[in-house]
């Protein structure tokens, strides 16, 4: 019945002189999710809405699944198209449409709310609304008019052809991806990572992923887990270019030289330091962690103090207020939980201490540190150099 959406937008709206720009990310994003859809669609801006425009047939499901997973998009409206302008056949399909979305056996309340753009109609939109009103109400007595608070608002946009609506499914929210930059996701097989590339990617920021794998303590299954979960944040945030580190040499260096009280937090900044790297690759202007205030003994705010302390670029946080339930309820909510809850061993897991610091002193940390040099240097090169690069997801 329906052949085409009319997405909705909510903040690319008020960009001002930009605003063309976000509207061409967000075609992009919505030509990018329905590539794998079954049918033939085309996507187009006119007068600051944009269509997707399905030729022949297709899969409505499925089309409207991928467009719930483009950012930018606040509801997604289907369409049906009258092709024949005629009043009379405008008419009817519009009772068509009131029979088959609002089925007698709930009374409603309805409004139309004709718009004409094709001013060579010969109904303006007042008479369209008083016209078409009428015809709704007879042909479907069980609905009443409601000008000031109706259950239904049945849309008419009279242009070259005549595009009816009503309903609005609601889409993921947020801005186009691409059209606030780019940031390097050090992503883990847990939890939180996951759902912070997801939460900043609906910003509209392009991510890009680095994973430390610590073989042969930690096995493929590990890796093939992460590949995964960036599989799954691919499908909200586009292509993810996911290097795959191996961490081990450094994280043995480490254990070797430095107190074990403090292997977690060298660990963690090791890792954003090669994280800086890559994002420096890949153009990347931040880091984003799932760290969340207190969560575990390196996160607590003299950790977090200390992990940031080598860092050049802003790293971004989306979830440091967040009570595990919520990244929880968000990870669930976005397909990726079930994967991140796979019992696979962590690199940072196999070298932790019995009784890590939690409130590590930066000075300290850093003579610790110095245990290093001469060593580490080298060891940090050839993993940069080594680095396995996947690409997941679509661009
Ligand atoms: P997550 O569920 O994201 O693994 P976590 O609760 O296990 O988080 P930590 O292990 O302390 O927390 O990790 C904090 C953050 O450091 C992670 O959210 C992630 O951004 C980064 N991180 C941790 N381990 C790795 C890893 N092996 N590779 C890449 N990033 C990592
Ligand atoms: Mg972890």
């Amino acid at each position: 019945m329906y052949q085409a959406f009319l997405i909705k937008y909510a903040e690319i709206g008020v960009k001002g002189k930009n605003r063309h720009l976000f509207e061409d990310a967000l075609v992009h994003q919505i030509v990018r999710s329905l590539r794998p859809v079954e049918g033939s669609f085309a996507v187009t801006k006119e007068m600051g809405r944009i269509y997707v425009q399905a030729e022949g047939d297709f899969d409505y499901e499925g089309a409207l699944e991928a467009m719930q997973h483009v950012f930018g998009i606040a509801g997604i409206c289907p369409v049906v198209i009258v092709e024949d302008t005629e009043f009379e056949d405008l008419a009817r399909a519009a009772v068509d449409y009131v029979r088959m979305v609002y089925p007698e056996g709930r009374n409603r309340t309805f409004k139309i709310f004709a718009r004409r753009s094709n001013k060579s109609y010969p109904k303006d939109s007042m008479q369209l609304n008083a016209d078409l009103g009428e015809a709704v109400l007879y042909g479907c007595p069980w609905m009443k008019v409601d000008v000031h608070n109706p259950d239904v608002v049945l849309t008419v946009e009279v242009r070259q052809k005549i595009y009816l609506y009503s309903e609005t499914i609601p889409g993921p929210g947020g801005m186009p991806v691409g059209s606030s930059g780019s940031a390097m996701l050090l992503l883990s097989g847990g939890i939180d990572s996951p759902v912070a590339g997801y939460m900043t990617a609906k910003r509209g920021v392009q991510i890009d992923a680095v994973y430390f794998h610590a073989p042969p303590y930690t096995s493929e299954r590990a890796k093939q887990k992460v590949i995964d979960l960036a599989e799954i944040v691919s499908r909200y945030s586009g292509q993810i270019r996911l290097h795959i580190v191996n961490f081990t040499d450094i994280q043995l260096a480490i254990y070797e030289k430095c107190p074990h009280e403090e292997l977690t937090i060298i660990m963690r900044r090791y890792m954003m330091k090669i994280a800086e790297r890559f994002a420096e690759k890949d153009g990347a202007k931040a880091l984003i962690t799932g760290e969340s205030i207190g969560q575990v003994a390196s996160q607590t705010i003299d950790s977090l103090v200390c992990t940031n302390a080598v860092c050049t670029m802003p790293v971004f946080r989306p979830l440091i207020g967040f009570d595990k339930q919520e990244i929880v309820d968000v990870s669930t909510r976005i397909g990726s939980y079930e994967t991140s809850i796979l019992p696979y061993e962590d690199c940072c897991t196999i070298f932790v201490a019995k009784h890590p610091v939690t409130h590590p002193i930066l000075k300290i940390v850093e003579r610790s540190e110095k245990k290093l040099q001469g060593i580490i240097e080298p060891l940090v090169e050839t993993a940069v150099d080594t680095a396995e690069t996947v690409i997941v997801g679509d661009l």
